[in-house]
């Protein structure tokens, strides 16, 4: 069973009531947030966040992978955010995640090639976040003086704790 029939009922409820017609593309707080895509995240309400206000990059993990720091320097250059936010969470499925064991998962269950990826999985939580800040950092597309932090978000408490 598809979502799809639902998915357009609630977005015809949604629409019937817009009032966001007239924002522009920039965001309003000139931010940029770079998290997980676990279903459990809702960036927007745990840091209270408006339409229009920031970007919101995700990912398996929220890592600074090429794509994101593509997003990033994109979202820099042409939509004048300064500031970008790593926030990655408890009970990750990323947390232990081995790209071999990944491979070995698909080609087993695919019985047909598939090419070696790096999925972004970690072992160390807290260091994955430095991790990525560092590799933002590192990116000579990245400015230097781009501010920048990471947090830690609780899945169970709903409470973000900041790495430093
Ligand atoms: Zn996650």
């Amino acid at each position: 069973m598809s979502n799809r029939t639902d998915l357009l009922a609630a977005n015809a409820r949604y629409a019937s009531t817009f009032t966001h017609s007239d924002l522009p593309a920039p965001p309003a707080r000139r931010l940029a947030i770079l998290t997980c895509m676990d279903a459990r995240l809702d960036p927007a309400r745990f840091l209270g966040l408006d339409v229009g206000e920031a970007h919101v990059i995700r990912n398996a993990g929220g890592r600074a992978n090429p794509d994101a720091l593509n997003s990033l320097v994109v979202s820099q250059q042409q939509l004048g955010t300064n500031e970008v936010v790593v926030i990655h969470h408890t009970h990750c499925g990323m947390i232990g995640l081995r790209d071999d064991a990944m491979q070995e998962l698909l080609t087993e269950r695919f019985q047909r090639p598939i090419e070696p990826q790096q999925y972004g999985g970690f072992d160390d939580l807290a260091q994955s976040v430095r991790d990525d800040v560092t590799t933002i950092r590192a990116d000579a597309r990245i400015p230097e003086d781009l501010i920048i932090s990471g947090f830690i978000y609780d899945v169970e408490t709903g409470r973000l704790t900041p790495i430093d």
